[in-house]
């Protein structure tokens, strides 16, 4: 079954944009995942934490054939791949790749809960979500526009990243 899936991406470390780009080309080159759209690149304030760099976050759509843990597991290839290191809890990453939604699907387990358990409360995913799909429905139905908008200070400083083929 070929699900719609959007990636919340984010680096605060090295080439933060080239570190954004390289994610979706591993993405779009892992057998079953189609990488659709990308939002813009919006930087943001970092949230929690120790003291560290801006974030450059984005979101793409994905249509995808695995299943979610297939996708956790993709997702945390690109992780690998970048050379994320697992440090400090919320301390700065090369890249950051997260589940947000994934069609109407509901998962509450520890590692992997889905849609994503920060998606509402945070501007830098919402405003480049909202770009690809102005009004996302949650799994139990609510309408993400229905809730209250998170502040932060997110905004908008480069277009949308390349989408191989796209
Ligand atoms: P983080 O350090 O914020 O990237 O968190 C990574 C951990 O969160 C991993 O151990 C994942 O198994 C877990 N996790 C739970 N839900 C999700 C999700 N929707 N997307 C990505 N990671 C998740």
């Amino acid at each position: 079954m070929r699900r719609r899936a959007f990636l919340g991406l984010g680096s605060n470390l090295g080439d933060r944009l080239a570190n954004l780009q390289r994610a979706v080309a591993l993405l779009a080159s892992t057998p079953g995942i189609e990488v659709v759209a990308s939002s813009r690149v919006w930087e943001t304030e970092p949230v929690g934490g120790p003291p560290q760099p801006e974030y450059l976050n984005a979101v793409v759509l994905v249509r995808t054939e695995l299943e979610p843990d297939d996708l956790l597991a993709a997702a945390q290839g690109v992780e690998a791949a970048l050379g994320r290191t697992r440090g400090v809890r919320w301390g700065p990453r090369t890249i950051d790749v997260d589940l947000l939604l994934i069609d109407r699907v509901a998962l509450d387990r520890p590692d992997l809960t889905v849609p994503h358990p920060r998606l509402l409360e945070r501007a830098f995913v919402l405003l480049p979500l909202l770009e690809l799909e102005p009004d996302p429905v949650l799994p139990d139905g609510r309408r993400v526009l229905d809730q209250p908008v998170p502040g932060g200070g997110a905004r908008p400083v480069a277009p949308a990243l390349e989408v191989p083929g796209g």
